[in-house]
């Protein structure tokens, strides 16, 4: 091969891999092996200077120097945007658009709001020309030297990409990268980094573009301006855009309602926390370019988007000591023990630390100054550490390997994403938090007993598992701590009347790991009574509508374990319900005798098949067109609009969901 060729062909290759590494997350070669291959590249353009490419991968290491950032006024101004703090802030913002855009179907995509520094990168033929920052918006820093150093930015698109354009997106600095550089700091003995957002913005703008590339700095794109492009909606933008090879999260979603959006939002309040990077909110946008184009600009930020800004109250104070929680189904849960801060009005003493990797990931160590924040959750977070305040002394947190509570070495499965204690009937706390469960409000309801009378028949020896409750005697409970005659009389009530409690909670208050009370109802529903449900098999419980597989092996399991069954059959004999009460059973096969349904749409709570079977099962015959016999057409979303015209034609009453769901329950 000619050296040209063999350098296109080196140059070609790197690109994909560092496109596979930095923007898919999936690598396909060995780092050893991508090195040796750049250095080929590297040895070749030293002999052949005559083929210079600025987007060549060698120039990925940086080396150039800028000693004064050129200004650049943006050919677009790079806008702001409006802020908003609540739901009816979004929907002011809705109306208002509304009232502009006239009664047109307006659709949102929503992205995150990345929390780093602004760029807008141009490309022309395909290859980076010019990376500026964002200044005052009508003219920024020209910060290409440096921008070419973050791998995830391409040099060299794939694809029918237009022939001009820019690009907006934020540089941001990921969290574990973050601690890394601080952890490195420090061990030289130089100040920690305060947070990823200004360690990211100073990084932009540093003369030697080398130290530009050591820096794991990383570029996440969200809006095109100036092409000529085809493109009709912002959610589309965002496809093309990861296609020609930026890295664009896949987490933007399309989204019908305001409703949908707040979902969004409240989703990624609380998740935020999981992602590799900061965010500080949502962005908004009208997805449909053309309505974009019709709502225009303020002064100051697009009409058409909107920065849904996530409430962050944030403290610090010191790790005092991690500990470990073991909860009912054995999953242990890392908490952290703070020096007692005042917050939001409240005392904060602990905080949850979610899981390892959460530990690992922001490096987080006793002894630590740490940020806490609470969002839409009760317990507190951990977001962050101030390395400025890490210890000379400190260690790394080493993740515990066994149960605190019992000592059984823990396991963690591939795609849990917790640790486990697997001793089921040996760990104590297990023990105690699997009859808590059962005799709680949504379960048993157990009056007369609470979780400390738990622990106390426990440790005195009285109680071993749940089926236990239902041989004590007033007797054996009187002399406990804090009983006396009556409370102790009203505790054995109290599980006595507990019998009658029916089979879909009982089956709740099992405690089979993954099945909450609506799992509970849906099993119960299906399988009628508790003998078919121990005798069925993974491939007949993921054949139920929303049982997905999870469940099922763990649903299976439960009933593969002796002692579960042993207990199963010790209740049955102390007269609990196994079996749906009569009159659901009754229900299921009468109250909608002779009645033909139809049913068209999407459905919101449950799924077509289901509604159709719940028909069924009530003594109901679902019908495929509408006639004058059809006593009700169930409509969900998008029916077609000639169904409705025609039930309305024949007098057919039209249903929603939740009617229907009212007259079967
Ligand atoms: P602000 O600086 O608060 O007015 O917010 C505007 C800035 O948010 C823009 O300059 C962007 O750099 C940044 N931003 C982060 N993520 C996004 C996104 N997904 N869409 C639009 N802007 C974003
Ligand atoms: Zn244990």
């Amino acid at each position: 091969m000619k050296s040209k060729e063999k350098i296109e062909a080196l140059r070609h290759e790197l690109r994909e891999h560092n496109h596979n590494y930095y923007v898919l997350d999936n690598p396909t070669i060995s780092d050893y092996e991508f090195d040796v291959k750049l250095k080929e590249l590297h040895a070749l353009e030293e002999k052949h200077p005559e083929f210079y490419d600025s987007t060549s991968p060698t120039l990925r290491v940086g080396g150039d120097i800028t000693k004064n950032f050129k200004t650049i006024v943006h050919e677009h101004r790079m806008y702001s945007l409006a802020n908003s703090y609540s739901k009816e802030d979004l929907l002011d913002w809705e109306k208002r658009i509304q009232r502009i855009l006239g009664d047109a179907e307006v659709l949102f995509t929503c992205e995150l709001k990345y929390d780093g520094a602004s760029i807008s990168l141009t490309y022309e033929e395909g290859r980076l020309v010019r990376a500026v920052t964002r200044g005052d918006g009508f003219q920024g820093d020209e910060v290409s030297t440096n921008i070419k150093t973050i791998r995830s930015v391409p040099l060299q698109l794939k694809g029918d990409y237009p022939s001009k354009f820019d690009i907006r997106g934020e540089i941001i600095l990921p969290l574990d990268g973050f601690a890394k550089m601080n952890q490195e700091r420090l061990a030289a003995g130089e100040d920690a980094y305060m947070n990823p957002r200004n360690t990211a913005s100073g990084s932009l703008k540093l003369q030697d573009s080398a130290l530009v590339a050591q820096r794991p700095l990383d570029c996440l794109l969200y809006g095109i301006v100036g092409a000529d492009t085809g493109i009709s909606s912002q959610f589309q933008m965002l496809e093309k855009a990861r296609e020609w090879g930026f890295k664009v999260p896949t987490i933007a979603q399309l989204c019908k309602t305001t409703d949908e959006v707040m979902a969004f939002v409240e989703h990624w309040d609380v998740h935020r926390h999981d992602l590799p990077y900061e965010t500080d909110g949502v962005v908004i946008k009208v997805n449909s370019l053309q309505h974009q184009e019709e709502l225009g600009y303020t002064a100051k930020s697009p009409r058409w988007a909107l920065a849904y800004k996530f409430k962050a109250e944030q403290v610090s104070t010191i790790l005092n000591e991690i500990t470990y929680q073991v909860g009912r189904t054995g999953a242990i849960t890392p908490v952290a023990n703070l020096e007692p801060v005042l917050f939001a009005g409240t005392m904060v003493k602990r905080a949850s630390l979610h899981n390892a990797d959460q530990i690992e990931k922001l490096d987080i160590r006793e002894g630590d100054t740490v940020f806490v924040e609470k969002g839409g959750e009760i317990i507190p977070k951990i977001i962050g550490v101030d390395f400025s305040k890490r210890p000379s002394e400190s260690q790394p947190t080493q993740y515990i390997t066994h149960c605190p509570e019992c000592g059984t070495k823990l396991l963690r499965t591939e795609g849990d994403a917790k640790h486990y204690c697997t001793d089921f009937y040996g760990c104590p706390t297990q023990i105690t938090g699997r009859i808590q469960h059962f005799i709680s409000r949504k379960a048993m309801d157990i009056e007369g007993l609470g979780g400390e009378t738990v622990e106390l028949l426990f440790k005195e020896g009285l109680i071993r598992n749940y089926a236990d409750l239902y041989i004590l005697t007033k007797e054996q409970v009187m002399p406990l701590e804090r009983m006396a005659e009556k409370s102790a009389e009203n505790l054995v009530n109290g599980v006595s009347e507990s019998v009658n409690i029916p089979f879909e909670r009982v089956l709740f208050a099992l405690g089979i790991r993954f099945v909450g009370e609506t799992v509970a109802k849906k099993l119960a529903k299906a399988y009628k009574n508790i003998d078919a449900l121990i005798a069925t098999s993974v491939e007949e419980l993921i054949a139920v509508d929303e049982i997905g597989d999870r469940i099922a092996h763990s649903v299976v399991e439960f009933f593969q374990n002796e002692r579960n069954l042993e207990n199963v059959e010790r209740l049955k004999g102390y007269g609990l319900q196994f079996q749906l009460s009569a009159d659901k059973l009754l229900n299921q096969t009468e109250i909608l005798k002779g009645k033909t349904f139809v049913v068209s749409g999407v459905f919101e709570t449950i799924s077509r098949n289901e509604l159709k079977k719940m028909i069924e099962d009530n003594g109901g015959r679902v019908g495929s067109s509408i006639s004058s016999k059809t006593a009700y057409l169930v409509a969900g979303d998008k029916m077609g609009p000639s169904k409705r015209t025609k039930a309305e034609s024949l007098g057919v009453p039209i249903i929603s969901e939740q009617d229907f769901l009212d007259m079967v329950d």
